[in-house]
Parts: C-alpha cells; sequence; structure tokens
C-alpha cells in the first residue's frame, strides 16, 4: 500500500460515557489517560483526528453473539456501553483499513477479548474486534486480517469466535492461566511466565510480528491491555518503557492499517503513561 495517501496519521476514537458508564474495573483509567493525551498536545496536532464514537449497529452484534447471550449482556446492564465500545472498535478499524488516517486508537469502556459466541466473563461482553471484521468483510471487502492480543489474559473468547478461521491470524500473548488449547491454522501463543520482564516481552513481541509478516493481511489489530505492566494487576512485570518501545516496533515494520483496541488496565497513572506513549508515537 505504498503511495496511499492519507490524511492524518492517527485516528482517534474516545467518548465519555466510557469514564461515565464503563464497567468499574475499567472505566477509572479511561478520562486520566484522555486529559494525558490532551495535556502532552497529542489532540491539537494536525496529524490527529478525534473521533466521537457511536455505538455498533445491533444486528452486527446479533451476527456474532447467540440470543441468549446478548439477553445475559442486557440483564448485565453493560449492553449500552459494550455496544458504544464495539462502535468506537469499529470506527476506528474503518479510519485505519478504508478511511482518512494511518492508524487508529480506539477507546472502549468495556473490553472484548473475554467474549465469546455464547459466554462472556472478566470484564468483557461483546466481542469488539470480531464485531469489527465482520462489518469490514461485508462494507469493505477487506477478508485476511490479523490481531496481536498483547493483554496478558488468554483472548478465549477471540479465539472461540475466530479461532477456527483461516483468513485471521491471532496471536495471543497470556502467561498460561485459563487457556484453551484448541488451535486453529493461524492461532500463535506466545506464552510467557507469570514475571516476564520487557525484554522476555520484547522477544515474543518479535516472535508475533514476524509471524504478522508472513501472514497476508488488510488490518492489523492490536488489543492493548496494560494490565501486563507491574503496577497493574494482569500477569506480566512490565515496565513504564515498554509500551513505546512495543509501539515503535510495530510501526517500524507496519506504519499503517494499524487499529489499537483498547483492553485491560486500571491503574490510572499506568494509563496516562501507557496509553501517551503508545498514542505519541502512532500521531507523528
Ligand atoms: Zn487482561
Amino acid at each position: 500500500m505504498e503511495g496511499d495517501k492519507k490524511r492524518f496519521a492517527l485516528a482517534l476514537i474516545y467518548h465519555p460515557d466510557f469514564s461515565l458508564h464503563g464497567y468499574p474495573a475499567l472505566r477509572d483509567r479511561v478520562a486520566p489517560a484522555f486529559e494525558e493525551l490532551k495535556a502532552r498536545g497529542l489532540l491539537d496536532l494536525d496529524t490527529v483526528e478525534v473521533l466521537e464514537a457511536e455505538p455498533a449497529d445491533a444486528s452486527l452484534v446479533e451476527r456474532l453473539h447467540s440470543p441468549s447471550h446478548i439477553q445475559s449482556v442486557i440483564n448485565s446492564g453493560y449492553y449500552d456501553v459494550a455496544l458504544l465500545s464495539a462502535g468506537s472498535v469499529l470506527q476506528g478499524a474503518v479510519e485505519a483499513a478504508a478511511g482518512g488516517a494511518a492508524n487508529s486508537f480506539c477507546f472502549v469502556g468495556a473490553a472484548g477479548h473475554h467474549a465469546s459466541h455464547d459466554g462472556f466473563w472478566g470484564f468483557c461482553y461483546l466481542n469488539d474486534v470480531a464485531i469489527a471484521i465482520a462489518y469490514l468483510r461485508d462494507v469493505i471487502n477487506i477478508k485476511r486480517f490479523a490481531i496481536v492480543d498483547i493483554d496478558p489474559h488468554f483472548g478465549d473468547g477471540t479465539r472461540d469466535i475466530i479461532g477456527p478461521d483461516p483468513d485471521i491470524l491471532h496471536v495471543n500473548f497470556h502467561s498460561g492461566y485459563g487457556m484453551s488449547r484448541e488451535e486453529g491454522p493461524n492461532n500463535l501463543d506466545i506464552i510467557l511466565p507469570h514475571d516476564a520482564d520487557d525484554d522476555r516481552f520484547l522477544a515474543g513481541v518479535d516472535e508475533a510480528l514476524q509471524a504478522v509478516r508472513d501472514f497476508e493481511h488488510g488490518l492489523l489489530f492490536i488489543i492493548f491491555g496494560h494490565d501486563s505492566h507491574s503496577d497493574d494487576y494482569g500477569a506480566f512485570e512490565l515496565s513504564d518503557e515498554v509500551y513505546a518501545v512495543f509501539a515503535r516496533k510495530v510501526k517500524e515494520l507496519f506504519p499503517q492499517r494499524v487499529c489499537y483496541v483498547l483492553s485491560g488496565g486500571a491503574n490510572a497513572r499506568v494509563a496516562r503513561r501507557a496509553i501517551g506513549d503508545v498514542v505519541e508515537v502512532l500521531a507523528h
């Protein structure tokens, strides 16, 4: 796609409801991270477009999740924010795949990678990335996708829905906990020790990106959880510095058509630093 002229370096998708009505463990980091982007001047750059998220169409959700699943999400009280989160990812995916931005970063109020066809857990309700893929396949005619999930929890919901699909590469970082071993043709697990440090993680990133390079795809999703930080709640013991290094590695190999999807993480200080650093890499 050399020579593809994009107007913006980055599309940033956001909605204030993510911090007002998001899942409690996830929502307190959202507004501080967005404020951090403002404080760094990143939202004023003419290379950055900021879009307000709109809810995903319910008919798309019905294609990916069973009626009983959807009813359970409605009963949970998080259906609206989950729909808005899925809409954010859908907009970001469209912008990076066929819109005016080289790459995108999508805020959410509920995560997606533990939402399977017929079940959900772990602050996830609707599988935002699977919904975006279904839409892009229909509307933009992109068939093949790569997903690199660096949230340290196993993305069992994503594996359930897209694992058997030969046209999607699913690379999943995790520490082994709660892992399903059903492997499809294009599934790669990067299993790291629970206390993996930056060096172990970045070696895994090199392996993941090599797999993405070898897989012809129209859009790369990064499922971005900063719960991998030593001060946050998930596995791995990553430092403040690692997320910028990660984003630069991705950008070096894939300068465009990358959609970052916010995932796990609760610590507002970590979110400011991690999201701020990633957006800074993408914004220039
Ligand atoms: Zn996680």
